[in-house]
């Protein structure tokens, strides 16, 4: 049988549901043999990969990085998995929601303690804000939600186990929600 190839990404999270899924531990190494880590933070794999089984998504999505990222995710993964409360509704992330990017730029480079002049703001250092941060299910469909800020690493066990197994973890809209 083939391995479950599987990727993860982090898009505009703070790498706290990486930190979980890591606090799996011994049991991602006891699984290794019925699954491939293909693309992520652990993987040296530049471009998301064809073919991708199950993609494991932190984070919203807040710069134009994000959004074709994920869209390129959706395109060449069979199950797209919401990972973490600030893929699934935004959360922190999103608090940036209450300014534009203009008076939030302001106030971080130029009005911050750092003085930084405008012109070496967005642009050159940083990947293009989108007006507003979104969840990833207002920008592609998604198959499955793994809540939790971070998720539980008991609840990422459970979605990964139903998943090598050949679960469902999409269709009904019960089996679109882990926990
Ligand atoms: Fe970090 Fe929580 Fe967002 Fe995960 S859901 S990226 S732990 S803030």
């Amino acid at each position: 049988m083939s391995r479950l190839r599987l990727a993860t990404a982090w898009l505009g999270g703070c790498s706290g549901c990486h930190m979980s899924f890591l606090d799996l531990g011994e049991r991602l190494i006891d699984i290794s043999g019925s699954l491939e880590l293909v693309y992520g933070p652990l993987v040296d794999a530049k471009v998301f990969p064809e073919g991708v089984d199950v993609a494991l998504i932190e984070g919203a999505v807040a710069n134009l990085e994000n959004l074709e990222l994920l869209q390129q995710i959706r395109e060449r993964s069979d199950i797209l998995v919401s990972f973490g409360d600030c893929a699934i509704t935004g959360n922190v992330t999103s608090l940036r929601n209450f300014f534009s990017v203009d008076d939030l730029l302001t106030a971080v480079y130029h009005a911050g303690p750092g003085n930084a002049p405008r012109s070496d703001q967005a642009g050159e250092l940083l990947p293009e804000l989108l007006p507003r941060v979104l969840p990833l299910h207002q920008v592609v469909e998604v198959d499955a939600y793994i809540p939790g800020c971070p998720p539980d690493p008991e609840r990422i066990w459970a979605a990964l186990s139903a998943l090598l197994k050949g679960e469902p973890v999409q269709l009904s809209e019960d089996q679109r929600t882990f926990g």
